[in-house]
């Protein structure tokens, strides 16, 4: 009875002290979690209040890592001052005999009581166990759910009981180290898409602002946006929605605002969905770009609007070009009337002299047909060069190679022109060749003369009182396989701010005579044969100064 009571009490003192240990422990991870779920502080506060409150010869934490399939140190205690030890619990693979593994696989924890009595658990040599010398561990996994996020060991000098205060005391820590490393995981993974998206927006090619409701202020915006409006990316994250123009130093340009897009943005601060807003921006070096933008209000979960997004994109050049294309349109059907015109005024003529009854002067009759046919040739012309447009757009302008003699094509350009052009003198000028060698290329001999005569003809009109227009050949003994044409005029010459554009489509320069006709697209045709050719064509100029256009050519074929 006595000896009953006396171990009654035993065991009652026995539970009292194995409670209040697993107790310290719990507690102290507990209230390390409340303070932080940071990994590394709940891992170190577990671990410290084991190795205070039991002997221990080491405590670590593992973290899973799904898709090496691997478990990861994250802290351990001691750290082993033997290198090998340290290298055996750094990385454990799932498929590993490690109890940190098997404690995965089996999903629950691994006891080692006594390292001495367990011959069921015969460990070789280089087993962390038997390496550090200990006698039994404990090794629990950690769940969160059905997410496996690591497990936390513990290994003793002494044997320990299956029951023990060191088994409760893990057991009771494990939700809360499971929650630390799964916030972990998730934080990351949020981290992680957060970065993914972000690299995503910066390369978009429209550009991107966010701004947060709470501050008004803008919390993001891409590379492509500080690019479009000229102010450094830096400047923008942070700055205020009423941040004015000056601030930008921003000069303001016929009354427009520097940032357009404000009404819009805060049209979408108060829900409203803006979309292909156009506007013009205005950047700090005075340059200006049509911008299409749209914005919309970005909501959390209960749909209150937190945010912005102001997403834009330069249509200068296409704006630019639509103008031009418009323009050209109506040029287009101008062009067209005036030989139609003058074909059908020389038809009547004609009639109106058939109709009296009076014979056909010879003379009267012969200019009337020549007129048609120069007008008919015009406006035979004015529809290729429209035909080739449309070729060049729909990329089916192909070119018929085979050899043709450059110089003979050049000369008969200039005897067809010659009988034309009364007021111009036309002169060939060869250089490094004779008049009887030929200069043969393989080139498309049909476009060549389009290519020529285009040049020719604008070398014409561009000089509307006469001169002397000069056509020269050029082959270098040091470059025998390319050859050089160029066409050098008296006329009107181009402007240094004209010249760069001469050669794009619908361009005609600002400063030429409205009289002389054309419609910006001979040059354009031109530099587009030349360089299917594998050529290069350029011009030099001057106001009042007269033009050289420069043509060269491969000679052989590539
Ligand atoms: P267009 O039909 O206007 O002549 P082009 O494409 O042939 O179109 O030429 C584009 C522009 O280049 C012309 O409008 C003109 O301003 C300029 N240009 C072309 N050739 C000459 C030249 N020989 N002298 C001066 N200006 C020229």
């Amino acid at each position: 009875m006595k000896r009953g009571k006396g171990s009654r009490e035993r065991a009652i003192a026995h539970y009292n002290e194995t409670d209040s240990k697993r107790l310290a422990v719990v507690e102290a991870v507990a209230r390390s979690v409340h303070t932080s779920l940071d990994v590394s502080s709940v891992a170190r506060a577990a671990i410290e209040a084991m190795r205070a409150t039991f002997e221990t010869c080491y405590v670590f934490l593992h973290r899973a890592d799904p898709v090496l399939q691997a478990l990861h140190l994250v802290q351990i205690a001691p750290v082993p001052a033997d290198a090998r030890t340290l290298h055996t619990v750094q990385t454990v693979m799932y498929d590993s005999a490690f109890h940190v593994a098997r404690s995965y696989k089996e999903r629950e924890p691994i006891i080692i009581e006594d390292l001495q009595s367990a011959s069921t658990h015969r460990m070789e040599p280089t087993h962390l166990l038997v390496m550090s010398g200990a006698r039994s561990s404990i090794c629990v996994p950690l769940w969160f759910g059905e997410t496996f996020e690591g497990a936390l060991t513990a290994l003793f000098p002494v044997p320990i009981a299956a029951g023990g205060p060191e088994v409760q005391a893990l057991l009771g820590c494990r939700s809360y180290l499971a929650v630390a490393l799964a916030q972990e995981r998730l934080y990351q993974q949020v981290e992680q898409e957060h970065l993914r998206l972000q690299a995503v927006l910066d390369q978009v090619p429209e550009g991107m602002l966010i701004i947060e409701a709470a501050t008004s202020k803008i919390g993001y915006a891409n590379a492509t946006a500080a690019d479009l409006l000229g102010i450094p990316l830096e400047q923008f994250v942070g700055t205020p929605l009423s941040i004015t123009p000056q601030e930008f130093h921003v000069p303001r340009v016929h009354g427009h605002p520097a940032f357009p897009w404000q009404f819009a943005v805060v049209r979408a601060l108060s829900g409203e969905t803006v979309t292909r807003l156009d506007t013009l921006v205005v950047r700090p070096d005075g340059s200006q770009a049509s911008v299409l933008s749209s914005s919309a209000p970005l909501r959390n979960e209960y749909g209150t609007v937190t945010g912005a997004v102001l997403v834009f994109q330069d249509v200068t050049a296409q704006k630019r070009l639509e103008q031009h294309r418009q323009e050209f349109l109506g040029m287009v059907s101008h062009e067209l009337r005036t030989p139609m015109m003058a074909i059908l005024g020389y038809a009547d003529l004609l009639y109106l002299i058939m109709s009296k009854g009076e014979g056909l002067d010879a003379d009267q009759a012969l200019r009337a047909l020549e007129g048609i046919t120069r007008q008919g040739e015009r406006l035979t012309r004015l529809l290729e060069d429209l035909f080739d447009l449309t070729r060049i757009e729909h990329n089916q302008f192909a070119l018929q190679l085979a050899p043709h003699d450059l110089r003979a094509l050049v000369s008969q350009m200039i005897e067809s022109q010659a009988t034309t052009a009364h007021q111009h003198q036309i002169h060939l000028v060869l250089e490094g060749i004779a008049l009887t060698d030929p200069v043969v290329g393989y080139v498309d001999a049909e476009r060549l003369v389009q290519v020529f005569n285009n040049l020719l003809n604008n070398a014409i009109k561009y000089s509307p009182q006469g001169g002397t227009i000069k056509v020269g050949v050029r082959v270098q003994a040091e470059q025998p396989n390319q050859v050089l044409i160029w066409i050098k005029d008296q006329g009107v010459g181009i402007t240094a701010s004209d010249l760069p554009h001469i050669f794009d489509r619908y361009y005609r320069a600002s400063t030429v005579d409205s009289a002389i006709r054309g419609l910006g697209i001979g040059l354009y045709l031109v530099r587009e044969v030349i360089n299917r050719h594998g050529g290069r064509v350029w011009a030099e100029s001057a106001p009042g100064q007269g033009s050289t256009f420069y043509v060269e050519l491969p000679r052989a074929r590539k």
